[in-house]
């Protein structure tokens, strides 16, 4: 029997390559080895109050990305985390076993608390127990993370552990899957690209909407001249080629380094190679974009799916837990 993963996606709006390369490649690929349950994490989005008036249009943006990306819900369910309300009970009951020092020595949680300020909510604090619910009402056995997320998943099997000592074994203790894909860094040279920074490439844009981007681009900064020799381990377009062409990095290396190729016609073939790569993508995105009701009926069809989950694994926590009535 195939293993289950779970993982959630966080309903920024659209997509972009940092996501791709960093994430949703890797969603796509585990489909064949895995059941897979993927999430879009609507609730989580409101820890911080961001853009709630878009909220419904980023999580159905976020959706076409995925599709277009390859998720396949013949093979694994895709849904919106607040459409199986089975969550929010699941996430009072976990609470009931966790400790609040847990929660508060989470270092994001300090960190978003530093950010927001104004806005340090209870929901912010017990965010690590609303992520363990997502993953355990799934009984998700594999979690996809890169390594700045695996103290997050650490408190996840924590809070699991002590479930399970406390009411009977019920939930499996979920498994980090270490993914070797990269932390992509913005157009900035300098933060992980993110949409909030404004560093970043949409997977939706354009073919022209990309290159005139890259073009904008940071480079090596210590390059001024078209023959000055160039450092490609200190600069981001080198390292966005070797992720969509890299059968060229040991050619742009030498070249870079030898001041034979110019940054201009570097990064017009980065967003070549960019557009080449996204093509089929970006085709499938328009194609689903003009069926609104066939995403809808996927988004609609993985709730149900996944409800029938949820609602077992809530019926068997209730039980151990001294709820159901004699
Ligand atoms: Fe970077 Fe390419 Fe310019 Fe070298 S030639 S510094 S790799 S953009």
């Amino acid at each position: 029997m195939k293993k289950r993963v779970f993982s959630g996606v966080r309903p920024t709006g659209r997509l972009h390559i940092g996501n791709y390369l960093g994430a949703v490649k890797n969603y796509v690929a585990l489909q064949d080895e895995y059941e897979c349950v993927y999430c879009i994490v609507d609730l989580h989005a409101l820890t911080t109050l961001e853009e709630t008036n878009r909220l419904q249009s980023n999580i159905y943006e976020a959706l076409l990305d995925l599709l277009a990306a390859g998720l396949d819900p013949e093979k694994s369910i895709i849904f919106v985390q607040s459409h199986v309300p089975e969550i929010n009970e699941l996430f009072t009951l976990l609470g009931m076993v966790t400790p609040l020092g847990w929660l508060l020595r989470v270092p994001t949680f300090k960190e978003k608390a530093r950010l927001h300020p104004q806005n340090i909510n209870y929901g912010l604090v017990g965010y690590p127990v609303l992520m363990t619910s997502d993953i355990v009402l799934y009984k998700g056995e594999v979690v996809p993370v890169g390594e700045d997320q695996l103290p997050h998943l650490e408190l996840a099997r924590e809070i699991v552990r002590r479930f399970n000592e406390h009411f009977g074994e019920t939930f499996p203790e979920p498994q980090a899957k270490l993914t070797n894909f990269p932390m992509v860094i913005g157009l900035d040279g300098k933060d992980k690209m993110s949409k909030s920074l404004g560093n970043h490439i949409e997977l939706a844009a354009t073919a022209e909407e990309t290159t005139k981007k890259i073009m904008s681009a940071v480079t090596d900064p210590a390059r001024k001249l078209r023959t000055d020799a160039g450092h490609p381990e200190i600069c981001n377009i080198f390292k966005l080629r070797s992720y969509f062409e890299s059968s060229v990095a040991t050619a742009l290396n030498k070249d870079c380094r030898a001041a034979a190729i110019g940054c201009v016609d570097c990064k017009k073939a980065l967003a070549a190679a960019i557009n080449a790569d996204l093509a089929p993508l970006r085709a499938r995105r328009a194609e689903l974009a003009a069926r609104p009701e066939y995403v809808i009926d996927i988004m609609q069809d993985g709730a149900r799916r996944a409800q029938i989950i949820a609602k077992q694994t809530l019926a068997e926590v209730k039980q151990k837990m001294g709820l159901v009535p004699i």
